[in-house]
């Protein structure tokens, strides 16, 4: 297949598209070929506080977008939904040339920013208060603000879905954003930065400013006019941006950050389903999703037969060129992922884990690396510790359901999990008992707009999606209103 061809490389503010204040621009990289696509627009500090400026002004009491009705808010982006739909294919080849996903997961990247902002747009007007029976004579109300000026600083791994649910959580209640996308995967933001401009936003409602992290990124955290940022990513850079928001303007922050989600399979599960069902749960996306169940705790009965199928369908994985039909599997997004994986396998080996297969890079082009099960892992092993966001699958044994639950809940993390089991005791109890922000049972992976989604502990602060998640990009106003004494 062709490699579609890049239109917007620039900064969006104001819906325009600019070049950079420091002229300087980087290069996105195809993971697959590891060749260079596009030079794209670098945004900097000076960028970013430009786009900044921009929200702020589109977020002026009186200004259209505060006029504007939740019904035109919702009105505007259903017809982005739309016009994202009409680009859908353009979008999902962008999506696979930048990231290196399979079409399947690029499909459903841009078709899950679609389900968000039309979930958004029926939420808008709907974003009721409360009434408040205060003690008194009193007549209280609460009611939902939107915060302002959010900075949404998305991840690579999802660029479209997780750009859409930030943007869909920013619009639904009224705020005005910021975007910066990943450094490695700007390209699709661009083209719906032309999309939001086709759609008739505002000019400063939203703003997509490319670049680095340290620059970019952190000219949105510790900056004092920002009101909100939200941010998908690695636990190591969300603590770096809390740390911002407190050092600033004490900010409000929303993090979604790394997992080890234990995934519980029960001796009386349906075997070949489980082994399946876990194995994409981890392989999905070559193990580069945030609640990938990256520990399989196997109970000893069915342990041996369980890890032997998990290597024959490894083996059987079809890894390769991401747009060709029949892919499972692509590359790592980069060259330090690629290097990341391979050294955690390695440590994985001389802890004395057993490979079952894979373990080594794949191909000398692009950052593949072969799909990789490990058997006889312990709890102390790095492996089965550390977010490898790689292909590679641990199986651990247990006996009892204490036992498991208590090892499952023993991480710094709290993303996900799973259980498989027939036995509805046994679900709910590891269900119930999981300190994580969402558990499958006898599934992995299913994902909607309508869940909130988010960690416990180190994996997160706050909800993305549903009801709960539009409520985190809000202020909550109590109004208290001196009424004559009852007399009823
Ligand atoms: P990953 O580990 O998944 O590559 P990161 O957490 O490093 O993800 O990056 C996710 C997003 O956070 C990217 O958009 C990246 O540019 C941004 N980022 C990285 N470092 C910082 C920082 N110091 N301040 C703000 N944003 C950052």
């Amino acid at each position: 297949m062709a490699p579609p061809a890049v239109k917007y490389t620039q900064i969006f503010i104001n819906n325009e598209f600019v070049d950079s204040v420091s002229g300087k621009k980087f290069a996105t990289v195809n993971p697959t070929t590891g060749k260079k696509t596009a030079e794209v627009q670098e945004g900097d500090k000076a960028d970013i506080n430009k786009a900044i400026k921009a929200a702020q002004d589109a977020f002026k009491l009186g200004s259209p977008w505060r006029r504007m009705d939740a019904t035109g808010r919702a009105a505007l982006m259903n017809k982005l939904a739309n016009l994202i739909e009409r680009d859908v294919e353009y979008l999902r080849d962008l999506e696979i040339m930048d990231n290196g996903m399979t079409v399947q997961l690029a499909t459903g990247s841009v078709m899950g920013c679609i389900s968000f902002l039309r979930y958004g747009a029926g939420y808008a007007d709907k974003l009721h208060g409360k009434t408040i029976p205060l003690d008194g004579d009193y007549f209280c109300y609460s009611r939902y603000e939107p915060v302002g000026v959010v900075g949404a600083i998305i991840p690579w791994n999802f660029p479209c879905l997780l750009m859409g649910a930030k943007l869909t959580c920013c619009l639904t209640v009224g705020n005005c954003v910021v975007v910066k996308p990943a450094e490695q995967t700007p390209l699709t933001a661009l083209h719906i930065a032309s999309l939001v401009k086709e759609a008739g936003f505002p000019p400063g409602v939203i703003n997509i400013v490319p670049g680095y992290g340290p620059t970019a990124g952190a000219g949105l955290t510790e900056s004092m006019d920002v009101d909100m940022v939200t941010f998908t990513g690695s636990t190591e850079v969300g603590r770096i941006i809390q740390r911002a928001g407190a050092d600033s303007n004490l900010k409000k922050v929303h993090l979604e950050l790394g997992g080890k989600s234990p995934n519980v399979v029960f001796a009386d599960c349906d075997m070949d389903y489980a082994v399946e069902t876990s194995h994409i749960g981890i392989f999905n996306h070559s193990g580069q999703i945030c609640c990938a169940g990256t520990r399989t705790f196997v109970h000893e009965d069915i342990y041996d037969e369980f890890v032997k199928k998990s290597k024959a369908r490894a083996l059987k994985r079809k890894v390769g060129d991401p747009t060709c039909e029949g892919t499972e599997g692509g590359p790592q997004i980069d060259q330090e992922q690629l290097d990341k994986v391979l050294e955690l396998i390695e440590s994985g080996k001389s802890e004395g884990a057993t490979l079952q297969c894979g373990g080594k890079r794949l191909g000398t082009e692009g950052f593949f690396v072969e799909s990789t099960v490990f058997s006889d892992v312990q709890d102390h092993m790095r492996i089965a510790k550390e977010e490898i966001f790689g292909p590679v699958q641990q199986i651990l044994k247990f006996k009892t359901v204490e036992e498991v639950t208590e090892r499952a809940n023993k991480t710094t993390y709290g993303l996900a999990g799973a259980v498989f089991t027939k036995d509805i005791n046994k679900a709910l109890t590891v269900a119930n008992t999981i300190r994580a922000g969402l558990i499958w049972v006898n599934n992995y992976g299913m994902f909607s707009p309508m869940i909130p989604f988010g960690g416990y502990k180190m994996s997160g602060v706050g909800r993305e999606g549903g009801e709960d998640g539009f409520k985190e990009y809000c202020e909550i106003k109590t109004v208290v209103i001196k009424v004559p004494e009852k007399n009823t």
